[in-house]
């Protein structure tokens, strides 16, 4: 039977919010390799919200791919053909060729995975883009004191459970903000955060005043949107904030009508010395084998727990992707499994 490649393109740009109609599902020639170059096909895909990002319109200031691209992203495969002699077929890789079934790469954007270290999938998760940015915001960008009070929010989802577990393994007292007293109840009874904060519950902001008594001293942004004006009123002097996500507002083309908290900020941060730092991934991956050596013992002997939820059939890939945005996401990474052979 011939054999031909899917893939998941971008056919408009969102107009807020991403939808189905923003993709088209179109099929190519499975890619023809040249000297030193392999071809893989795709078995997990990584659902990630910065692919928002990736389709333009919305917050973000981040490079968008172009209309008829494949949606971006990172992968594991399998090698089919290989002309090139550090990679044999039947070798694990973990791409960044987005959603189609076939990459093509002359092997330098590929990683080599063992599969006999940890599942394949933690490639995508704990040790792959989302363990190694709670790594990088946790370790490199601050360095967090081993005491007082570190606030993450989005605490279940894959970035912020891996930087709350951080936290806790660095000695600092951890309380975790998610949506919902399921997500309470799995950052307190199954990770082990001293305490936690339900952000749609009508008691937010008792919730909160109870959680920080002695304040915030250091701080993981992973959500932007309403609830962080209601944390910045508790940061210490000299609090250290990491600002790596702020998913709530990726599909804003506008700014938010209602209180204008901007000039509130800029006193706390003026009067109360606040170290705020942000940093992209792709900018740092340097320092991506340092974050394997520490990370890979932490993930596989369980003293940095993870969640994954596998969807199958590529066809799912859009669909799955909303779920991040639509309220419905259990926290767990979030990876779909390929139904080409
Ligand atoms: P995730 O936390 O698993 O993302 C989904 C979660 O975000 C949902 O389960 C939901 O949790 C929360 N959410 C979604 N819409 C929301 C809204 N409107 N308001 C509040 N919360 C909302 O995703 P992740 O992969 O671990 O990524 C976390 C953050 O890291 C994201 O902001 C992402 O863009 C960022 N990131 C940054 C970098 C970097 O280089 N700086 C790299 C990778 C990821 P609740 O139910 O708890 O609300």
């Amino acid at each position: 039977m011939p054999k031909f490649n899917r893939q998941h393109t971008l056919a408009v740009r969102p107009q807020g919010p991403a939808k189905l109609s923003d993709f088209k599902l179109v099929e190519s020639a499975v890619p023809s390799l040249d000297d030193g170059q392999v071809v893989f096909r795709n078995t997990l895909f990584s659902i990630d919200p910065y692919q928002r990002n990736l389709m333009g319109n919305g917050s973000s200031e981040w490079p968008t791919i172009d209309i008829g691209d494949p949606m971006g992203g990172p992968t594991v495969g399998i090698v089919e053909e290989s002309r090139n002699p550090e990679f044999a077929i039947g070798d694990h890789v973990q791409s960044w060729v987005g959603w189609q079934d076939y990459g093509l790469s002359d092997g330098s954007d590929l990683r080599k995975l063992d599969p006999t270290v940890a599942p394949l999938s933690t490639a995508l998760g704990p040790l792959g883009l989302t363990g190694f940015t709670a790594w990088y915001g946790m370790t490199k960008l601050h360095d967090f004191k081993p005491s007082g009070t570190l606030v993450v929010t989005g605490a279940a989802g894959s970035v912020g459970s891996f930087a709350a577990q951080l936290g806790k393994l660095r000695g600092l007292r951890v309380v975790g903000v998610a949506g919902g007293a399921d997500k309470v109840a799995y950052l307190k009874n199954k990770l082990g955060l001293d305490d936690a904060i339900d952000y749609k519950a009508s008691d937010f902001k008792e919730q909160v005043a109870r959680a920080l008594p002695g304040g915030i001293d250091a701080f993981f942004e992973n959500v932007g949107g309403p609830v962080f004006p209601v944390l910045m009123e508790h940061f210490n002097p000299h609090a250290k904030m990491t600002l790596c996500g702020t998913i709530s507002d990726y599909s804003d083309t506008e700014l938010p009508t209602g209180t204008n908290y901007l000039p509130r900020l800029i006193t706390i941060i003026h009067y109360r010395f606040l170290d705020i730092k942000a940093f992209a991934t792709p900018y740092v991956m340097d320092t991506f084998p340092e974050f394997l050596a520490e990370a890979t013992p932490l993930v596989t002997d369980g003293r940095i727990k993870y969640g994954e939820e596998f969807v199958d059939g590529f066809d799912t890939l859009p669909e799955t992707f909303l779920r991040l945005f639509d309220g419905s996401h259990s926290g767990r990474k979030l990876i779909v499994r390929n139904d080409r052979t």
